[in-house]
């Protein structure tokens, strides 16, 4: 006997925009969730003391993505444009750069999409190398590596054709991200879809038109389709198993790069950090100051988006996997040694400063065992492999089945989860007719 029509597996940004859209239609869907919480990577904490909400996964909406703004509008969440101020640090200093985006276009654009397809990017790099200064070398460098969070040598160089971070497309979310969250989770619920949360797939067992999956418990969900929203982490984990094996997804997924980030948010005492202010060379001399981009060791990236003594550091790519096996408190060491250096304070005194720290480690979350996907050199087209559906059964979502300027990001998400719903539809309604016409 089926539990229900179709299956949705996670309720991330994607899985939740497939089940309100499938309970729309009328089916009859059931969210499963490992965790104890929707959302997936879209995590936001309010600590007690701190005077603003931390964001653990996504902070930036990217882009004039039309499904995202619209879901933001009904949530009623407000957003700011991101301070467009950036500063290229290094442990002699810290300098404004007003055109980041230009130069690393400047850069991106001498990439031949065509002909340099299956190319990493350090290749192409390799190819430039007389035309292009080191100064704008290193900012593309440091995009790729914090943005992608991908190694240069991973990552595929056609994916990045042209591409740069635009300013006048990235806002925050002063609220918090898991608005968004709350809206798509109340909406499916509205729409009549059920969620079992702290309960994790361990394997599905399929044929065309009946899906079995199984919880780690050892019970069992029946439902005629699935919709798959793994993780590309967790694709490469292979802790789901199918059977019968989708040998092709699992190409697929081998294809795609998963990116590394260690993202860490850092309280600071006002008054200390005004005192650090005039001691050291704090960008602009106050909060609110942009970001910083350097290649120090440990935690590279620094932005501080607000008036309030809240700073984020960023190590993505290879500055992530070096932290790999450090401890959380190794971590924090490091982050304050990069900050203290590129602010050109003792590390002490920085220390001194922080009033708390917030991190989460998605390289070692069982259920997303990495921070988002990336195109990996050769791995062209991936996402399309991952994405197809299978017998008219098997769907698939997930941030890892978007292309182009989405891979990676909550509006690809999002895109993937409304796409998934209307391939369920348009089988469901064929096979609805076809039994209605016999
Ligand atoms: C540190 C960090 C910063 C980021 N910053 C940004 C940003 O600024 N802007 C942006 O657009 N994007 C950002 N992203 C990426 C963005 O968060 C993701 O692309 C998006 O949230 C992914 O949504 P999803 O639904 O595809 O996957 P997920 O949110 O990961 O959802 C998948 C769900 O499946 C569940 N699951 C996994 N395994 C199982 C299992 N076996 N059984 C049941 N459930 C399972 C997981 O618990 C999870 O809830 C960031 C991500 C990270 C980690």
């Amino acid at each position: 006997m089926k539990d229900c029509d179709v299956i949705v597996i996670g309720a991330g940004v994607a899985g939740l925009a497939a089940a309100g859209g499938i309970a729309r239609d009328g089916w009859h869907v059931r969210v499963i969730e490992a965790r104890d919480r929707v959302g997936g990577r879209v995590w936001t904490i309010r600590p007690r003391g701190w005077c603003e909400p931390v964001e653990l996964g996504a902070a930036f909406v990217h882009g004039g993505n039309a499904a995202l703004w619209a879901a933001m509008r009904r949530a009623k969440m407000a957003t700011r444009r991101t301070p467009g101020k950036h500063w290229l640090g290094n442990v002699d200093g810290i300098e404004a750069t007003n055109d980041l985006s230009r130069r690393i276009v400047g850069v991106t654009q001498r990439i031949d999409a065509q002909r340099m397809r299956g190319w990493s990017f350090a290749r192409f790099l390799k190819t430039v190398a007389g035309d292009v200064s080191a100064d704008d070398r290193m900012l593309t460098e440091s995009f790729v590596e914090g943005f992608e969070a991908a190694s240069l040598d991973e990552m595929s160089a056609a994916s990045l054709a042209g591409e740069s971070p635009d300013d006048a497309e990235q806002f925050i979310v002063p609220g918090g991200y898991d608005g968004l969250v709350q809206q798509l989770a109340e909406e499916a619920v509205g729409a009549g879809a059920e969620f079992e949360l702290k309960e994790e797939v361990t394997d599905v067992r399929w044929r065309k038109g009946d899906v079995a999956v199984r919880l780690r418990g050892g019970d069992m969900r029946r439902a005629r389709a699935v919709v798959v929203t793994l993780p590309i982490g967790v694709w490469h984990q292979g802790s789901v198993t199918f059977a019968p094996r989708l040998r092709a997804k699992e190409r697929a997924a081998a294809r795609i790069g998963n990116g590394q980030v260690v993202r860490l948010t850092l309280r600071l005492d006002v008054g200390r950090w005004r005192a650090l202010r005039a001691r050291g060379r704090a960008p602009a001399g106050r909060l609110g100051f942009g970001f910083i981009h350097s290649r120090i060791a440990g935690v590279p990236v620094w932005w501080s988006m607000t008036k309030t003594p809240v700073l984020t550091g960023w190590a993505g790519g290879p500055a992530a996997s070096v932290l790999r096996g450090a401890t959380d408190g190794e971590v924090r060491q490091r982050a304050e040694q990069s900050l203290a250096t590129l602010l050109g304070v003792p590390v002490t005194a920085l220390r001194g400063a922080v009033r708390g720290i917030k991190l989460h480690r998605w390289d070692r979350d069982p259920w997303s065992g990495g921070a988002y996907s990336f195109v990996r050199a050769g791995g062209e087209g991936a996402a399309r492999a991952l994405r197809a559906v299978v017998q008219e059964t098997m769907f698939f979502a997930g941030e890892a089945t978007a292309e182009g300027e989405e891979v990676g990001t909550v509006h690809g998400a999002l895109g993937s989860g409304v796409r998934a719903a209307e391939e369920v539809r348009n089988v469901f309604m064929v096979n609805a007719r076809g039994r209605r016409g016999r």
